[in-house]
Formats: C-alpha cells, structure tokens, sequence
C-alpha cells in the first residue's frame, strides 16, 4: 500500500530543547539556537510514512501569540490544500499546545486529515525522555482517517478542542475531561465512534481579533477592575465561573459588569471553573441573573477552547447575532 505523507512542523518547545545543571545543580531546559530535526534523529518515523519536516519557529510556547498560530494555520492550510499532504504534526511546546490546538481548530474548520499537536515533558535528548514515544504515536495518528486538529501525548489521544494540560511534571500531562479519546492506543489501535467526519477544506479565513480578557470569578473579585478593562477596548470577556456558572451578585456583585458590557455589546462567555461538568445558567441565582443580562454559556467548553473560539469570532463576525450565534452553537465538536 502506497505510504502516506505526513508534514512535520516544528515550533519549539521542550522536546528540542538542551538540558543544563546550574550552580546548585538544578536542572533547566533551554532552547538551542536552532530549532531541532526531530525526524532526522528519529528515522524510524519513515516506516510509518513518507514524512517530510520543516521548521516554523524555535520557541518555548510561552512566548507563542494568537498571529504565531495564524502562521501556523496557514501553512497547514497550503499543506493540505496545494501539497496535497495526508496528515500534519506540529512539534509543539506543552505549556501552550491546547491553546494552539484550539485556535488552529477554530481557525481551520472542517478539514481533510489530521493536525496533530504533540510535544514531550523531557527533552528529546534526555535518556528518560518522552518525546520518541510522542513523535512515533503522533505520527501513526497523521496516517489515521482522524480529520480533526488533535492532541497526542502519553498514549492518548484527544480532541484539540477538548484538551487541557492538567499536569506539570507527569508523562500524561493532557486531560479531555469531557470527551472521551477520539482514539484508543495500544497494541492497535481503534478509533471511537465520535472522530469526525472528513470534509473538504475551506478557504481559510485567518482573521483573529485578541482583545479578550479570560479570567476566573474569585471571592474578592473587585467589578470596578473588569468595568475598567471593559471601558479600556476589551472586546469579549471569558469569564471562569464557579461550578454550573455562578457568581456573586450580592456583595462584590459582577452584574454590574453584565450590564456594562451588555451597554458595550462584548460578549461574556461563561465557563465553568471545574474541570468536568459544564455550566447551567439558570441554576443557581448568580448565573441566571448574568443570563438575563445576556451572558452566553459556553458550556462544557475548556477555557483553552473558550478564548480560540471567542477570538476567531471576535475576528470574522461584526454583526451581533452572528457573532453570538457562533459562540452558543457547537462548531468542531468543542462541546457537548
Ligand atoms: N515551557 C515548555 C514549552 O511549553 C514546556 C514544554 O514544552 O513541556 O515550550
């Protein structure tokens, strides 16, 4: 059977990065001037398919923004659409990758192939390292009929949009806490029922508006902050409620802030600060008076998925309804 052919796209990241010991003898990674060929270095990755490799950038993705993964978007775009590749892996730091993950879904739409993000917790070059592992399962899932932007790591795999980096020092540092694995790895492998169907590529729309704020609803919360920020030009708000989408509304009330940006017309979407679960407005008094003054529920959204979509919404939509419209419906399977 004739080999698939699989794009590696590098950006940074941990996995490329080279190990030191300072004085006391503590550990950090840094990045080498150049990025690193992971292919090269893991040659065995050509018995699964015909894969060429290409650097994109060479950062730790803390210092990734919203235009790197538009550059990012579009060069995938064109590796679909002119280089007719089969699947695409981008080598990504962790800190970031499901923020990345997300706004390259939400950016890409439906597509033909998979994307999928991998990265490693050690770098490559480290005996204990996970990256061999990461590389070889995210390059068997490119060749899989798994057409969606995916996050691969320590055996499992995620929907992009679903995933969230749950652990800092663990070899399984993802969760999807509210969708299953969109496939199951092990001797074989076997995809779940839910993966999405292939669709043809749109033409990419790579407006992304950044003035969002995300933050988290905490006791103590001053309104008059978010009402500044809010008069300052943001043009959405993700808000991080308590559990089903509650928040103060006695003292310390935020619904003042409702009203301010209901007046601005920025759009709040609710998630939930919890992990599983997902948000029910009218539940509890604090959510349902937030929906009387229009906040949007996000659902079962992860904050990750939450910003990406307000962002891209923010960029292509400026009529009101369809900008709303966008945010409550589910588009890539990014909520329940
Ligand atoms: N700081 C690194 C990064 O996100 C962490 C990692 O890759 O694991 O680039």
């Amino acid at each position: 059977m004739k080999q698939k052919r699989v794009l590696f796209l590098y950006t940074g990241g941990t996995i490329g990065m080279d190990l030191a010991r300072g004085h006391e003898g503590e550990e950090h990674a840094t990045l080498g001037e150049r990025p690193k060929d992971l292919v090269a270095e893991v040659p065995a990755l050509r018995q699964l398919a015909c894969v060429d490799t290409e650097p994109v950038f060479n950062y730790d993705s803390a210092d990734l923004q919203p235009h790197h993964w538009v550059t990012l978007a579009l060069r995938v775009h064109r590796a679909f659409a002119a280089e007719s590749y089969d699947g695409v892996v981008v080598v990504h730091g962790t800190d970031t990758m499901a923020y990345g993950a997300g706004l390259l879904a939400f950016l890409l739409g439906p597509l033909p192939g998979p994307v999928v993000f991998t990265g490693s917790q050690r770098p490559f070059s480290d005996i204990r390292s996970d990256a061999v592992r990461n590389l070889v399962d995210a390059c068997l899932v490119a060749t899989l009929p798994v057409p969606e932007v995916c996050l691969v790591f320590g055996g499992r795999v995620f929907r992009g949009v679903r995933a969230t980096k749950i652990d800092a020092w663990g070899f399984e540092a993802f969760a999807s806490p509210n969708c299953r694995s969109i496939v199951e790895l092990g001797i074989g492998w076997t995809l779940n029922d839910h993966v999405r169907k292939p669709a043809p590529l749109l033409p990419l729309d790579a407006r992304v508006d950044p003035h969002v704020l995300s933050l988290p609803v905490f006791p103590g919360l001053n309104p008059q902050l978010l009402i500044g920020a809010l008069r300052g030009g943001t043009k959405g708000v993700v808000l991080s409620t308590y559990g089903t989408g509650t928040m103060p509304r006695l003292e310390g009330s935020l619904l003042p802030v409702l009203e301010e940006a209901k007046a601005l017309q920025v759009p709040v979407l609710v998630v939930s600060q919890c992990n599983r679960g997902f948000v029910e407005l009218g539940r509890y008094a604090g959510g349902a008076e937030a929906l009387e003054r229009g906040a949007i529920s996000g659902g079962d959204m992860t904050v990750e998925a939450a910003l990406a979509k307000m962002m891209v919404a923010l960029g292509r939509f400026t009529e009101k309804a369809a900008l709303r419209a966008f945010l409550e419906r589910d588009f890539l399977g990014e909520r329940s």
